[in-house]
């Protein structure tokens, strides 16, 4: 499959603002440090496991992880379909 120019930009702005790697930082309930996690984990409510051997449960409250990162692959998603339809 070829792709335009325009649609590789699309691709590239994407792979620099993907939220689900943003980081976040949670504080180790045994030792206090901050443990760092990236948003999809948050999303994912996975388990990180802090340097002091300490598991977390990551826990995304209210969907709100979840949320932030459908709304932006959706705004992605409109963005790539308006640049297809403009390259016809
Ligand atoms: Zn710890």
């Amino acid at each position: 499959m070829e792709t335009t120019p325009a649609h590789q930009e699309i691709l590239n702005i994407k792979a620099m603002i993907d939220i689900g790697k943003q980081t976040i930082e949670i504080d180790c309930p045994s030792c206090k440090r901050k443990v760092k996690a990236t948003f999809k984990q948050a999303a994912d409510e996975v388990k990180v496991t802090c340097n002091c051997g300490q598991v977390i449960q990551l826990e995304d409250k209210n969907g709100t992880c979840k949320k932030a990162i459908n709304d932006v692959n959706k705004a992605f998603k409109d963005l790539e379909k308006t640049f297809k339809s403009l390259g016809r």
